[in-house]
This record gives C-alpha cells, structure tokens and sequence, in this order.
C-alpha cells in the first residue's frame, strides 16, 4: 500500500519505519526541514531503540521517503496518518492548531479519493470536524473517508509496540475504510486476532480514558504510598501484595516521583477539559492530575527536612532527567520540577542521564546546572545523590565509588530502586513511601 504519514515525531516517524518494514510505500512528511534533511541522511532526531536501523535500511529498499512536499506525497497516496503533536493549552484544554493547520494543507493539495486517519490523540469529535473542514476547503473535487486508529505505542519499547501490537483500534465510518486498515494491519497481527471496530468517536475517546486509567493507578499507589509512610508501612510489600491478585496485578502500582511525558499529563487535562465542555464535571480525574503535581513535590520537600530551605552552598547530584527509562524525552518530566525547585532554593546541580542531557538543555539553559559523561561523575562534591529516572544502569551501585565521591552518603531514591541494606553501610536513604 501507499501511504503518507504527517509529522515525524516519536508517533510518525515510528509508525512510518513500521508500516515501511512491513513493505508497504511510505511518505514521511514534516514541515521541520531541518529534520527532513537530517532524516534523508540517515540522521534519527529522536532516541528510540532500534529505530534508526529500520529507518535507514528502509530508506535503502526505497520503501521509506522523507519530505517536506506534502503535494508530492497526497499526490502519490491514497490512505494518509494524521501524527502531528496535540499538546496541551495554558488551560489544560487540547492545541488543535497542528492537526487544523494539517487540514488546511490537505485540503489545499489533495487531489485524489483519499482515506485520512488519525493517529494523533485528539479530543472526541475531531475527526468529523476536520473531515467538514476538508470537505468545505478542498480544491479538488475528490472523495474522503475519515478514521480514527489511535496509538498505543510506548516510548523506549516503540518499535516492539508498533510491531507486535497488544491492540489495534479502527474506529470508522464504514465498512469500506475499516476493510483497507485492517488489510494495512494484517501483517502486523497474523497470529492473534487484535483488532477492535468500533466508530469513530469512540476509538478518539478509547485512547484518552486508556491513558487517564494508567495515570489513575500511578496516582492512586502514590496516594497510598503518602498514607504508607504516615503510618510506617512499607509501600513495597503493599504493591507486592495487591498486585498478587489478578484483578489489579503488578503493572503501573509502583510508587515514585510522579508521572511525567508528553501523554498521560496532557490527556489527562484533556479528558477533564472535553468533560467540563460537555457539562459534566469530572472528580475522580482532577484529582489524578492534582496527586500527581504534588507527587513530584515529595522528593523536594524531603530535601528541605534534611538540608533546610535555603540549598545555597549544596550541590546535588541528578540521576536521570527523561521522563522515564530508554528515552530523551523530557516532556513533563517530574526531573524538570525537581531541578527547578532546587535551583529556586540556590542549589547547584550536577546531572546526568544516559540520553535526555541535550533535550532537557533546551528546558533549562541555567549555569547552575553542569552535565557530566557519566554517572559517578555527577557524583563528585555532590551533598546527595537525587535518584529520578530509574534507567537500569543506576539500578547498581558502586558503594566504594559513592563513598569516595559524594561528600555525604545521602540518597534521595524517587523511584525506590535501592534496597534498604544501603543503610547497614552507613547510607542515609530517602525514598517514597517506605
Ligand atoms: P512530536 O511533537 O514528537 O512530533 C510531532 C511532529 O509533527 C513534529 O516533528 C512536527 O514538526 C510535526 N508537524 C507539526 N505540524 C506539522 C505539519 N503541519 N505538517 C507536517 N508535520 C508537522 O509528537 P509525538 O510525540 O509524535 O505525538 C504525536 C501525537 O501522537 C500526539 O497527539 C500524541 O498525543 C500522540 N501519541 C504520542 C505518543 C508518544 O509516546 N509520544 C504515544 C501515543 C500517542
């Protein structure tokens, strides 16, 4: 089959190599032309595992194009991915203005029957809108069908998800456009029956209650875990206990440091916002995101119980800035509250992580922060160490490289990675909820 794919991101450029491995002709189509040219070399703008080598070697079979021509791609396709960002407004509410701005384009270049699908995650009714928008704003005389097939995808297990998909939604309008994306997913589930139909609002709102129920059990176990340590319990054995029954199970029950990303903050507020807009007022969901803000707050505020308010002439060092393991994505990281509320409070920092030091740069451009190559380097001088993202090279811990290079063994541990027989060595650890 041949596609085009609009905008390059995590989501579009992922699913693009995907679809291109599968054999099908893709077009990769963004307006950033920096990225365009870079990606026509062979040059990844994002780190995700494995997918610079699906990239290149499907540029090499000439399955997979980059470019900035949308009327090159619409011209040459007839089934077009909608993956453009939809971040979130100062209010909370969804930033359409992409995906509109996309409308607007096609509309102005299509000149084929197309079928036009979005991937983004998008507020309940977009799909219609923008399929009115096109409709009135075409200049060609031709025919569009409308889906919805959200993504599911993780960053840092991209490439495994698009591959091997737990799910794939097809919301449609019809027989027609559901028979053409199943037949393009085919390949991707020949052993499992994976698909779900449905139409397309509810695949647009599927996606943001997936997202809001991960991001309610995160912030439910950090509830507990604040009551756990009121009460001297051990969130550990709690998790270990629930998660034994089949009906919760182990998945997203790990205390720590808050959520962060580019999804489950802004879909979250999302959701809330759709709600209000819809007249219901949603409880259970602002308080979700309420439990999370503060959640990123704990490890600041233990901080301060040890060290005081005022953090000049500390120096801390960071373990982990991306928002999670196996990627450079900052988005919302609970990394960038933490190192802000340090820095408010006169505190240096020395940060290191395996692959976000660059994306998280153009966060925060502060002289008070100094990145180092490795792990024990952030060490050096350093009052504590702030574990936040807990990528599997932190997970062991060098206790004669520690005690020569921190100043003190203190460990603030947002993730609860360290074991509690650190302290037989003299460590003081701080972690959440145990
Ligand atoms: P991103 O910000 O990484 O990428 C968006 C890309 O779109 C950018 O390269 C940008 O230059 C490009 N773009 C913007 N306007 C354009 C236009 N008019 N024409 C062509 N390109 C244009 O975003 P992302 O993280 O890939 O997310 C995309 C969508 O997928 C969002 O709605 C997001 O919520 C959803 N999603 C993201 C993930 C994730 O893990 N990142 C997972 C599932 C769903």
């Amino acid at each position: 089959m041949n596609l085009t794919v609009i905008g390059t991101g995590y989501v579009g450029l992922v699913t693009g190599a995907c679809f291109a491995e599968m054999g099908n002709k893709v077009y990769c189509v963004d307006i950033d032309e920096e990225k365009i040219s870079n990606l026509k070399k062979g040059i990844i703008p994002i780190y995700e595992p494995h997918l610079a080598t699906m990239v290149i070697e499907n540029q090499n079979k000439n399955n997979l194009f980059f470019t900035t021509d949308l009327k090159e791609a619409l011209d040459r396709t007839n089934i077009i991915f909608i993956a453009v960002g939809t971040p979130q407004e100062g209010d909370g509410s969804v930033d359409l203005s992409f995906v509109y701005s996309v409308a607007k384009q096609i509309a102005e270049n299509i000149s084929k029957d197309s079928l036009i699908v979005t991937k983004s995650t998008v507020p309940v009714g977009t799909g219609f809108k923008i399929k009115k928008f096109i409709e009135e704003n075409k200049i060609n005389d031709v025919n569009i069908d409308i889906a919805a097939n959200p993504e599911f995808l993780k960053e840092g297990v991209a490439i495994q998800d698009c591959m091997h998909p737990d799910r794939i939604i097809i919301g449609s309008e019809n027989e027609k456009s559901a028979k053409i994306l199943k037949e393009l997913y085919e390949p991707f589930v020949a052993n499992h029956e994976r698909f779900i139909f449905m139409d397309v609002k509810s695949a647009e709102m599927t996606k943001y209650v997936a997202n809001a129920m991960l991001a309610t059990k995160i912030s439910f176990m950090n509830e507990i875990a604040n009551i756990c340590e009121k009460t001297g319990v051990n969130i550990q054995s709690v998790r270990l206990g629930i998660g034994s029954d089949k009906r919760i199970g182990y998945k997203f029950i790990y205390a720590g440091c808050g959520y962060g990303g580019s999804c489950f903050p802004k879909d979250v507020k999302g959701l809330i916002n759709t709600s209000v807009e819809n007249g219901y007022i949603p409880r259970i969901l602002s308080m979700v995101d309420e439990v999370n803000e503060i959640q990123k707050m704990v490890i600041v505020d233990k901080i301060i119980s040890k060290f005081g308010d005022d953090l000049s002439n500390l120096t801390f060092a960071v373990w982990g800035l991306a928002f999670k393991p196996l990627t450079d994505d900052v988005r919302n990281a609970p990394s960038i509250t933490i190192v802000g509320e340090l820095l408010k409070r006169g505190a240096k920092i020395k940060a290191y992580d395996p692959k976000a030091i660059e994306t998280f740069k153009r966060e925060f451009n502060n002289e008070n922060i100094e990145y180092t190559s490795s792990r024990y380097d952030a060490l050096d001088d350093a009052d504590a160490l702030i574990l936040i993202t807990e990528w599997k090279e932190f997970r062991s811990l060098d206790l004669d490289e520690l005690s020569k290079r921190l100043k003190s063994k203190i460990i603030f541990d947002g993730r609860n990675i360290y074991s509690k027989r650190i302290e037989d060595c003299g460590y003081e650890l701080f972690q959440i909820g145990c």
